[in-house]
């Protein structure tokens, strides 16, 4: 179950004369338009999974501009799945043209469901997903942003061998699912810092379930007011890492977690001539919708 993907690279950041860190970002991003990242990484052994059990339909579920949604159904193309996003908010359905995600999600063939936010924060009751089995008959069902064991063991291949000549390894997190990837596939003597993109104590948790090393830490200063808040600043501090280093980031996640890098070393968080590896985690799709929100308040533009 492979396709070509372009396998990610290390790329090295100039931080000028007056450092002496080594910064390098791994472009997870570059993997594939939509099945990008961690999403690849995620759903990869579960593709696996659902194919032994002969299943040939994916179910997930996922918010209007979801990474997750735009992988499953991109995957279900590429791999001849039938793909069932059941979305968040039930006002959206007859908004799918005038959203970029699910209406690449459409064009890939995934049909929607759309649910109340209510049904939705329950969508992991048994009456909901037994309703779900009576209304599409058999399917494989991946979890909200995709994170279970096959997930975790996808995520664990992030890191090479080569990696390990690093001190700190410094990823964005949702779920928590795929620092526990890389957590479980560290060194004793990197220490990987998790930077949430959004509010709440409940990843920590959430991490040390999947997480086999005691190695990590979550920096949770840099999550701009919650899952997909963002702000001017935020917005000028990718537009100008874009153009100085050429990496485009992502709104929601990898945006916020460079923000806190490069906000962390400005402040001297790390010990002389550190060597940090950034793992960029994709989430590219996200923009287009992103910049249709800020069109609409005039905000400043994501280039
Ligand atoms: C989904 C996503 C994450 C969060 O991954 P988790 O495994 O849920 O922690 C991070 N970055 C990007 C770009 C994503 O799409």
């Amino acid at each position: 179950m492979n396709f070509k993907v372009h396998l990610s690279e290390n790329q090295s950041l100039n931080l000028g004369p007056n450092s002496n860190h080594l910064l390098s970002v791994k472009r997870e991003d570059l993997i594939h338009p939509y099945i990008s990242g961690n999403k690849y990484r995620k759903l990869k052994y579960n593709l696996v999974q659902a194919k032994k059990e002969g299943r040939n339909t994916l179910l997930t579920f996922g918010g209007a501009f979801s990474n997750h949604i735009a992988a499953v159904a991109a995957v279900g193309k590429e791999f001849a799945f039938e793909t069932i996003g059941v979305i968040r908010g039930e006002e959206l359905v007859d908004k799918v043209e005038g959203n970029p995600t699910l209406k690449f999600a459409k064009s890939c063939g995934m049909q929607f469901k759309f649910v109340t936010r209510e049904a939705f924060r329950n969508k992991i009751s048994e009456e909901f997903i037994q309703n779900l089995r009576r209304e599409f008959a058999d399917f494989y069902l991946i979890p909200e942003g995709g994170t279970n064991e096959l997930a975790i063991k996808g995520c664990e291949e992030i890191l090479l061998e080569e990696d390990s000549k690093f001190d700190y390894i410094c990823c964005s997190v949702g779920t928590g699912g795929t620092i526990s990837g890389i957590i479980n596939a560290s060194k004793p003597h990197q220490k990987i810092l998790g930077f949430p993109a959004l509010k709440g104590d409940f990843l920590r948790e959430e991490i040390s379930k999947f997480a086999k090393n005691p190695n990590w830490k979550l920096i949770t200063d840099y999550h701009f007011g919650g899952y997909a808040k963002i702000n001017t600043e935020l917005i000028g501090f990718m537009n100008e890492f874009k153009r100085d280093y050429n990496i485009p980031l992502d709104p929601v996640y990898t945006g916020k977690m460079m923000y806190g890098v490069m906000d962390l070393l400005s402040k001297g968080y790390f010990p002389e001539a550190s060597k940090i590896l950034v793992i960029h985690t994709g989430g590219l799709q996200g923009i287009s919708g992103m910049n249709e929100l800020l069109n609409k308040k005039q905000w400043p533009l994501i280039s």
